[in-house]
């Protein structure tokens, strides 16, 4: 057994490294005939996690929840928080508001009922929360949302919102932002501690980066999927992928010893997203409609 997961948490809070471990619960088969492999690798993962006593928060898609409610019940048991990813897994580019509020609604309602605990953290599918889907900003304070995490403050190739703080924030109506942390890679910012960029990118980078950004994240969070972890799963072609299909797979071997650096056998994990908060209370308002924050920043 390790650290027990609060004194742990608190520690490594108090000297800024703690890092919460996030994933992302869902679906990403290209179709129902493919072999359903995520309950038992999520479960894997789960596993991993109570060895070294560590609790995150897990963004759970609303149709997977649906189809694997036990699933979602066990992770809740074991003590990670459980937030929403989304009712479908689509960006909110391909919903319009009023879809977007019902299905919300009934995800959160759901998750709540598997939970036994109240939702309050919401992260946007592909992190689309950018300037053409800010309705969405208001839905989730309607709903009842404390935060989000849905920003990548910057130019990415695929979502990005450039004028955003890179540090948390408040939206005007309430909602905490926590953003997803990043560094820069030319033009771009790429979010360095996760998915992709997290397996594909060379362990002395990650921690290059992660100390680059130091000064500018307070709540840093890591973000993974099951699939992350699953060097098995047959290979199929990724929509819209191209050439670069393979860079799904590649690393998948080697995530969970990159956590483990990063985490450093849990005593430098932090605790679940919606227990940090605080260190977010006292950031800047800043207002979809503007280009820049206000208020009282933190430095
Ligand atoms: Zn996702």
């Amino acid at each position: 057994m390790g650290v027990p997961p609060r004194a742990g948490g608190e520690r490594a809070q108090a000297d800024g490294r703690a890092i919460t471990f996030t994933l992302d619960l869902e679906d990403h088969r290209p179709d129902g005939s493919a072999e359903l492999r995520y309950p038992t690798v999520m479960r894997r993962v789960l596993d991993w996690l109570d060895e070294r006593s560590i609790r995150g928060t897990v963004f759970v898609v609303g149709e997977v929840a649906e189809a694997q409610p036990d699933l979602v019940r066990d992770i809740a048991d074991r003590g990670h928080e459980i937030a929403l990813h989304c009712w479908r897994h689509v960006p909110l580019t391909e919903l319009s508001p009023a879809v977007f509020r019902d299905e919300t609604t009934r995800a959160k309602a759901m998750l709540e009922d598997l939970s036994s605990a109240p939702v309050a953290g919401y992260r946007a599918p592909t992190f689309s929360l950018v300037p053409s889907t800010a309705w969405a900003i208001e839905v989730l304070g309607d709903v009842g949302f404390t935060y989000s995490s849905s920003v990548l403050a910057g130019h990415n190739p695929l979502f990005g919102w450039p004028g955003a703080p890179s540090r948390p924030f408040r939206w005007p109506n309430g909602l905490v932002e926590l953003p997803v942390p990043v560094a820069g890679v030319g033009r771009f910012r790429v979010p360095y501690l996760g998915g992709t960029y997290l397996r594909v990118l060379p362990r002395p980078v990650v921690a290059g980066a992660q100390r680059l950004s130091r000064s500018d994240v307070s709540v840093p969070w890591t973000y993974t999927h099951p699939y992350d972890f699953d060097p098995d799963e047959p290979k199929w072609a990724v929509p819209d992928a191209g050439r670069l299909s393979p860079l799904l797979w590649a690393g998948r071997k080697r995530l969970f010893g990159k956590l483990e650096r990063l985490l450093g056998d849990g005593n430098r994990a932090g605790p679940p997203l919606g227990e940090r908060l605080s260190a977010a209370d006292a950031g800047p308002v800043f207002s979809p409609s503007a280009g820049e924050a206000t208020g009282s920043g933190r430095g």
